[in-house]
């Protein structure tokens, strides 16, 4: 196990086993029962298609064992299986059946983002500790705490829940994984990039909260995790492995600090209007790899500009005056969300990160003052957003906006819904008050 996994594990809340590796499945057993002592059985959750690719051979290890199982197959409703909650409460009524006549049983969610998340949550309700078994590299919430949910309203949200006790990546499975999950997960972690010079400058602008080991956790094998784009598509062993290892690590940075602020940032936001507004492309919803792999590479390109003004000779004053009154914003607020599902989003939101004028003379007083230290930290995080575009284009992930069906206008009319959503500064909330969020914006591609 590399030192990252080991030392993760050490902080992390819920989980206590994460192996990744070829044949990882053989070790089930022995994870079983070091993590669950008192487990007698368990119940496998699987979909079809993640029955085939990995289920079996979890049967046929605990069989070999002597661990009774029994198994629930989600059977897929339309051409996508989504995380809709109806799945969740069918898989808790499955769970809760099997509990009636067995004490001590451990569900095994056995699939990817979809099938994880739902059996996080429907074990979380009952209070059960869980056990993942990965067949795709496509999400970095295997390891998190919280399971992104489409509510019985129709809105995708994050449901509080918490994350497996055990987690088990068998590398030979995932690498046979439909190859475009993979630039899924692969986009998901790219957005590392832009996330964390996100997190550098909030906090360096003294705003938001700054958790140095989940940072680490998080940063510190990121370059190797991406840096061999053609491996990660070939699945070569070492290349493949480091990036699910990355992915893990991005989970469990978010376990360790319960925020996803390690993991998420503007590029994020993006990601989250899309699904607010249920945007498909050819008729099928856009997986939030692709969409957040999109935003990465405008987001980059966004702190290009940032990267190339002056900010020492900015004009603070004249920000200032061109700064609302919070009454002012909060009926921003109200327009941007009244058609969602969310009409009270902008304002509780946006509200505890507002600046008063005062206060934001003072704000943008402390950027002009620190600017060239704050530029160097910002251009040592990211990657220039050629590099961001070729990594993407190597693992055949989306690039453009038209890739998953929007438009370049759509992505910058979007920034104004993105900058009010989330009480999380990043590079949208400081050229908002810059006055330069909407030129840099429309002049991305
Ligand atoms: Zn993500």
């Amino acid at each position: 196990m590399s030192n990252l996994i080991e030392q993760a594990l050490r902080n992390a809340t819920d989980t206590r086993a994460c192996v990744i590796e070829d044949g990882a499945i053989k070790n089930i057993v022995q994870i079983f029962r070091e993590c669950f002592p008192n487990a007698a059985r368990a119940i496998l959750i699987a979909d079809p298609r993640t029955w085939n690719a990995a289920g079996e051979m979890v049967a046929q290890v605990l069989e070999a064992n002597g661990i009774g199982f029994s198994k629930h197959i989600v059977e897929e409703g339309g051409k996508i299986f989504h995380a809709e909650y109806c799945y969740v409460e069918e898989v808790r009524s499955a769970i809760k059946d099997t509990l009636s006549t067995n004490e001590g049983i451990v569900p095994i969610a056995i699939g990817s983002g979809v099938i994880n998340d739902v059996t996080k949550l429907a074990s979380g309700d009952l209070h059960l500790p869980y056990m993942v078994v990965a067949t795709a590299a496509s999400v970095d919430g295997y390891s998190s705490f919280g399971a992104s949910i489409t509510s019985p309203e129709g809105a995708k949200q994050t449901y509080s829940c918490p994350a497996p006790r055990a987690i088990i990546a068998d590398l030979t499975v995932i690498k046979n994984a439909p190859r475009e999950m993979t630039a899924w997960g692969y986009g998901d972690l790219l957005s590392k990039i832009p996330a964390g010079a996100d997190w550098i400058l909030a906090s360096e602008l003294g705003v938001g909260e700054w958790h140095d080991r989940a940072w680490h956790t998080v940063q510190d094998g990121l370059a190797e995790a991406l840096g061999n784009p053609e491996g990660v598509r070939d699945g070569d062993s070492k290349a493949f492995g480091k990036f699910v290892e990355g992915l893990m690590l991005g989970g469990f940075a978010m376990q360790d600090m319960q925020s996803s602020r390690p993991a998420s940032g503007a590029e994020h936001m993006f990601s989250h209007i899309l699904d607010m507004n249920h945007h498909t492309y050819k008729g099928e919803l856009v997986s939030h790899g692709a969409q957040v792999g999109v935003a990465t590479y405008f987001m980059s390109k966004f702190y290009e500009k940032i990267l190339s003004f002056d900010y020492t000779k900015l004009d603070v004053e004249a920000c200032v005056k061109a700064w609302p009154e919070w009454e002012e914003e909060e009926k921003l607020c109200r327009d941007i969300f009244k058609s969602t599902l969310f009409p009270e989003l902008g304002v509780e939101q946006t509200k505890p990160k507002f600046h008063t004028k005062e206060a934001l003379r003072e704000h943008l007083t402390l950027a002009k003052n620190i600017w060239p230290e704050l530029k160097e930290k910002l251009k040592k995080q990211l990657l220039p957003s050629e590099e961001i575009k070729r990594r993407l284009e190597i693992v055949g992930g989306a690039v453009f906006p038209e890739d998953i069906g929007t438009t370049a206008r759509e992505m910058a009319d979007n920034t104004m819904t993105a900058v009010h959503m989330r009480n999380r500064y990043n590079a949208l909330d400081f050229t908002y008050r810059t006055q330069q969020m909407k030129a840099f914006a429309q002049s991305i591609y």
